[in-house]
């Protein structure tokens, strides 16, 4: 049964205008009140029809290569001195979890009738997720992405370019994220009948923050049936997962909201320190504000404006954090823990060593944070959200420039 898709009895479940405890909502221009209210009263009635849940799995299954294994980490684990488990979505279709929510929401966008998709994209991963499934759909694609990252992810704007999508360079501002972001707004408004806008985190006006997760839930759906097979037992006593916006971490969190045996810990991106005045570090400097539609916890000045944030990992240098997750720490549901650039980059070499994966630099901040205070028979999930292939490049010019011997 797809427990993700149905209204279940939580205490973590969104209220009916969107929001989890003080944070969430759908705060957007007017233009866009008609597009973002028709995903509304419909999105839940869509992802509830047996025969979108059918064609969802079979993409899930045949397309992207569900279920992604879950693997003991036995290396590792002797290191640590606890059990690891490692959920692989670095090796679905295109390298990471992103593409478990494009899948879904190509789909969503079809039974709406749409005809054409737009996305902002940092990175680039959730740029190629969305180019991807729009192939397959057979779908026009605009993928808005600043100029500064169209320079810094060369090999992902080829990837979107192969694809057939178009890619417009965010001239204004930094050049990065937030302006990519904006310029997507703004087409939306000026597209609003035929288009649909893929978000690819939990993150944005209501629903999108609630349907995201909906959509990795299938991570933690596989997550219960394959602990159960390999140690007896459905639930870990930790799942570990870096955070974003929050999909990953959302995902393999989801159907573990509610159950207190199990600690949500997760990973931020605190660049070169906390302290240091460059870091993504949103749940510890940031204050409440609004970002990219909802109400959440965010990096900002006095005056309100948004900070500029840093990450070695492009796909953690955002300064926001999605609504569900801001609430989870609010509420001591979710640890967060940051984790250095420096720390990260020891977690890579340390599971390509130990464990032949060389993961994406996101996740490595999962990895570098799983130093927990754990006993022997601990039982820990880490979400691997990706693979590191993209990330090689950064991988050796650090590794060339702190002068490390491989
Ligand atoms: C985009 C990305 C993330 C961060 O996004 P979330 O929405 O927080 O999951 C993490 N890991 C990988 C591999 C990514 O591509």
């Amino acid at each position: 049964m797809v427990t993700g898709f149905t209204q279940k009895e939580s205490a973590f479940a969104v209220t009916q205008d969107g929001f989890y405890g003080e944070f969430g909502g759908a705060f957007i221009p007017e233009m866009l009140y008609a597009n973002v209210e028709e995903i509304r009263r419909k999105y839940m009635e869509i992802m509830g029809d047996t025969q979108f849940q059918t064609e969802f799995r079979d993409l899930l299954k045949h397309y992207v290569g569900r279920p992604s294994p879950l693997y003991r980490a036995d290396n590792l684990s002797k290191l640590l001195g606890f059990t690891v488990y490692l959920k692989r979505e670095d090796l679905n279709h295109t390298g990471a979890h992103k593409i478990n929510n494009t899948i879904g929401q190509i789909l969503l966008a079809r039974r709406l009738g749409k005809k054409r998709i737009i996305a902002e994209t940092g990175a680039g991963q959730h740029g190629v997720a969305t180019a991807t499934v729009c192939a397959l759909a057979g779908l026009e694609c605009v993928v808005y992405m600043g100029a500064v990252d169209i320079e810094r992810q060369a090999p992902n704007v080829a990837r979107m370019k192969m694809l057939g999508a178009k890619v417009i360079p965010a001239e204004s501002g930094s050049k990065t994220l937030k302006d990519a972001t904006n310029e997507a707004i703004r087409d939306w408004i000026n597209h609003a009948e035929n288009t649909h806008y893929i978000i690819g985190s939990a993150i944005g006006p209501h629903p999108y923050p609630d349907m995201v997760p909906r959509f990795q839930s299938v991570i933690s759906e596989e997550i219960q049936w394959q602990l159960q097979e390999q140690t007896g037992r459905d639930y870990p006593d930790y799942v570990i997962a870096c955070v974003g916006g929050g999909s990953n971490a959302a995902g393999a969190f989801y159907h573990y909201l509610d159950d207190q045996r199990v600690k949500l810990v997760l990973a931020e991106a605190a660049g070169k320190g906390i302290d240091s005045g460059h870091s993504a570090a949103t749940s510890i400097l940031g204050s409440k504000g609004i970002i990219h539609g909802c109400m959440t916890l965010l990096m900002q000045n006095e005056d309100g404006q948004i900070m500029e944030p840093y990450s070695l990992s492009a796909g953690l240098d955002y300064p926001g954090i999605g609504p569900l997750h801001a609430h989870l720490i609010r509420t001591g549901r979710a640890e967060v823990h940051p984790a250095t650039d420096d720390e990260a980059m020891d977690a890579v070499i340390q599971l390509a060593r130990t464990e032949g994966i060389i993961p994406a630099l996101e996740t490595a901040h999962a990895l570098a944070v799983l130093r927990l205070n754990a006993g022997p028979d601990a039982v820990a999930v880490l979400c691997l959200s990706g693979r590191g292939d993209k990330d090689l490049n950064t991988y050796l010019t650090y590794i060339e420039q702190h002068k490390i011997e491989l």
